[in-house]
């Protein structure tokens, strides 16, 4: 087991700078995830680490040994691609054996690491079948298996489970979760799909554009976004964003207004005509009523009613337990580019696009990025 340790990595390629001034390190036995959407630079740092790219600038460190012009073979690391590839003409056992011959390791040595693996993985089973024998779950567990057969000091994954199917990929991620929990193998894992980020790791870093936007756990950076890119990253559905403009205490969207709670006039000491994004996620919108339900209601019941945003329903999608509902919000002006804005309703509400509501967003719970920046100035 080791450490790794990036520091001020950067790779170009001709004209494209991949990954620019990585700086990172993941401690002995810990599971960390790289995060970003495609092209971002993942693989090229994580082929970085195995030795299949080298740096332009920068030095990698595996277990406190500086290993730049150490060879991939040398280095001590397993990698696993997506596509896994098996000697078809290899049973299980043989793909299982194939890096321990390879390294020397005798038959008896062998035939007892093979048993291990093969009952970590429950595949044992499936020792003497032909990759084309199995299916495409199994033989990933194979390649993770000829991975782990080698007891490497480093685990290198490169989105492992994206060629699985929907259920099998939840399996076989929780199957990793407790590998990694049993072995306690220093992993980095590459995946654009956050929840698989959020589930599996000690520490995620999130990528964009070939650098690093945040680096923490995954509920801290979840709650505590350093930016608008990492806050509509993570979260599925994603947190909206809303532009908003500061004025007489009050959030303005077109001719709605929400009430500006007093600790962010405070702490941002706001400017009247200030421009600003509020983020809020989905979780945090509730709807309150129906327009059919608001008519029925006195005129003055809107009194009581706190920040009341009124939106026209677009597209509605039934997710089992609850209903997604894809909605702009209304404003005074027809030809203004409408906002729109997602959250979840219980499955029981009947819910049709065209429909006109009014939702609650809690207040509390609410981020402000600046508009240029995208950096996060509350929380
Ligand atoms: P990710 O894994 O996040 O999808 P990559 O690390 O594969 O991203 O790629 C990062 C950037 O580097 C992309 O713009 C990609 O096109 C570019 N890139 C990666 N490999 C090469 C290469 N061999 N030659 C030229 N450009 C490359």
């Amino acid at each position: 087991m080791a450490n790794v340790v990036l520091e001020n990595i950067s790779r170009r390629y001709n004209t494209t700078q991949a990954i620019e001034g990585i700086n990172f390190e993941v401690p002995d036995g810990e599971f960390w995830v790289l995060v970003g959407p495609s092209g971002c630079g993942k693989s090229t740092i994580l082929r970085t680490i195995a030795g299949l790219e080298t740096a332009t600038v920068g030095n990698i460190y595996i277990n406190n040994r500086l290993v730049n012009d150490i060879p991939a073979r040398k280095r001590d690391v397993a990698m696993v691609f997506q596509n896994y590839a098996l000697y078809p003409h290899l049973s299980v056992a043989e793909n299982l054996a194939f890096g321990l011959k390879m390294r020397g390791v005798d038959a008896i040595k062998t035939q007892e690491r093979i048993q291990q693996v093969a009952q970590s993985l429950s595949i044992e089973h499936l020792l003497n079948r032909k990759p084309k024998q199995l299916s495409g779950g199994q033989q990933q567990r194979v390649a993770l298996g000829r991975a782990i057969a080698r007891e490497p000091q480093v685990f290198l994954l490169d989105e492992p489970l994206s060629n699985l199917d929907a259920q099998l990929r939840d399996d076989t991620r929780a199957e990793l979760k407790q590998l990694h929990q049993r072995l306690g193998i220093t992993t980095i894992y590459v995946t654009h799909d956050q929840v698989e980020a959020m589930t599996l790791a000690d520490k995620i870093v999130i990528l964009d554009q070939g650098k690093i936007q945040q680096i923490g756990e995954p509920q801290q950076v979840y709650s505590h976004p350093k930016n608008r890119r990492v806050a509509t990253f993570l979260g599925n559905p994603p947190m909206n964003i809303l532009p908003m403009t500061y004025g007489n205490s009050l959030f303005w969207i077109s001719n709605q207004s929400l009430t500006c709670p007093p600790a962010i006039r405070e702490k941002l000491q706001l400017q009247e005509g200030q421009q600003f994004d509020l983020g809020i996620r989905p979780e945090h919108i509730q709807l309150t009523l129906s327009s059919e339900k608001v008519n029925d209601l006195p005129q003055d019941m809107w009194a009581f009613e706190p920040v009341p945003l009124n939106v026209e329903v677009n597209v509605i999608e039934p997710l089992g337990r609850e209903t997604l509902v894809r909605a702009q919000i209304l404003t005074a002006s027809p030809t203004q580019n409408p906002y729109s804005i997602q959250f979840q309703v219980p499955i029981q509400e009947r819910i049709h696009p065209g429909d006109r509501l009014t939702v609650k967003l809690d207040l509390n719970q609410i981020f402000i990025f600046d508009s240029t920046t995208g950096q996060t100035l509350y929380p």
